[in-house]
């Protein structure tokens, strides 16, 4: 049996015994199984820092020192990663302007959580630079890794031949040491899979998750409809893949981000596959998916779409077409800005609710279901990196 189906067969089991079990069985289960999930997770968790080093200093040497070339790649993904994003946040307005989630919910009495505050657009950028790359590796910060693996990989180009030969070799061998151990890994997905969504599904059953479903439903339909209209399409007319084989293709990567919450874990398993099963370049792969596992997050810009319109809703506020160009706006930068853990998001979103001015108590009412939303958005979050990889890919074949 393949391992996505696998995979499934895990995912319907927990979700099954969760609900059968209920919250009564939480304290055995976050003693027993719950750390089976967390060390599966360390163990993806372990090859990130390792995977997106090397195979980005192998994708920008193998570039051959083509600055022309890297910039063209840059610009084609970031500009496709901005409209994608914007796509997403209009998208989760349209459902929930059909929906109406939070209309006439009863908000007395909730208090708003205590959240960080989000970085500014300027504060995102000063720390892409990494005073100490060593630092952002132990602290498994990608885009100050991205930024030092290009030197590097640049670096690398600039040396003499028997250097660099040297170096190249080294890193590409080294990248493949990666694959290989997420491989094993992945051999036990299944079990991780379903040790890390019991916990979620006892914790909140169907009781807890009713009265938001309105919420939950618009995420989920807006993502669906993210991944049929927008990936598929981008991925059969722009990368010339057909959507069956995409969504297979990404099918492991996608279980891995809707069980963790995190697109940072799931990053390693969908740069192994975007190689291996939708057969796109190392070169393409290894900047594309990298970079946009932290700047590219459609699925959480179109939950904060959906989330403010459902705060206006619960608070009796009126969203004028203004106010909606601005959460467009700020959501789209707010994304670029999230990193790829868990609950992210739902941080971010306070800049968004404080840019139209909406009361930050309505956090409080998207909190309580924030994991569950997290599972669908982080989804598309890393559906989206591979969509827009298939896309650079093909155009890139063009050039060769
Ligand atoms: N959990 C999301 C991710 O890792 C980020 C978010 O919270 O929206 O992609």
């Amino acid at each position: 049996m393949n391992l996505s189906v696998q995979i499934l067969i895990a995912l319907v089991l927990s979700v099954a015994v969760g609900l059968g079990v209920g919250p009564e069985g939480l304290p055995f289960i976050n003693k027993w199984i719950a750390p089976i999930g967390t060390i599966f997770i360390n163990f993806i968790k372990m090859m990130i820092v390792p995977v997106v080093f090397c195979s980005l200093i192998v994708g920008v040497t193998s570039l051959g020192g083509d600055s022309k070339k890297l910039g063209r790649i840059s610009a084609k993904t970031i500009g496709l990663y901005l409209v994608t994003t914007a796509v997403a946040i209009i998208l989760g307005f349209a459902v929930a302007g059909i929906i109406q989630p939070g209309q006439g919910l009863d908000i007395a009495g909730k208090v708003a959580p205590k959240v960080k505050e989000a970085p500014t657009f300027m504060q995102v950028l000063v720390n892409m630079v990494p005073t100490n790359p060593i630092d952002s590796m132990a602290k498994a910060q990608i885009l100050p890794i991205i930024i030092f693996a290009l030197f590097v990989g640049v670096g690398i180009t600039q040396v003499a031949e028997k250097q660099s030969k040297l170096l190249m070799d080294f890193f590409d061998a080294a990248a493949e040491v990666c694959y290989k151990i997420i491989a094993i890994v992945m051999k036990f997905a299944p079990i991780g899979v379903f040790a890390l969504l019991l916990p979620v599904v006892c914790k909140n059953g169907p009781k807890v998750l009713l009265p938001l479903l309105s919420v939950i439903m618009c995420v989920a339909i807006g993502c669906a409809l993210q991944c049929i209209l927008v990936y598929s399409t981008l991925a059969s007319v722009g990368g010339g893949i057909s959507p069956l084989k995409f969504f297979r293709g990404m099918s492991e990567a996608m279980a891995l981000a809707f069980t963790t919450c995190s697109s940072a874990a799931a990053l390693p398993v969908n740069m192994k596959n975007c190689q291996e099963k939708l057969g796109l370049s190392r070169e393409v792969t290894s900047f594309v998916l990298p970079l946009g596992c932290t700047i590219n997050m459609d699925g959480t810009a179109l939950y904060m779409g959906v989330c403010t319109l459902f705060v206006a809703n619960a608070f009796g506020v009126n969203l004028t077409s203004s106010d909606m160009m601005m959460v467009i706006f700020t959501g789209t930068l707010a994304s670029i800005g999230t990193a790829g853990v868990p609950g992210a998001g739902l941080i971010m979103l306070a800049m968004v609710l404080q840019a139209v001015q909406l009361p930050m108590e309505g956090l409080a009412l998207v909190a309580g279901i924030d994991r569950v939303l997290d599972m669908f958005r982080t989804t598309v979050n890393i559906t989206g990196d591979g969509a827009v990889c298939c896309v650079v890919d093909k155009s890139e074949r063009k050039h060769q």
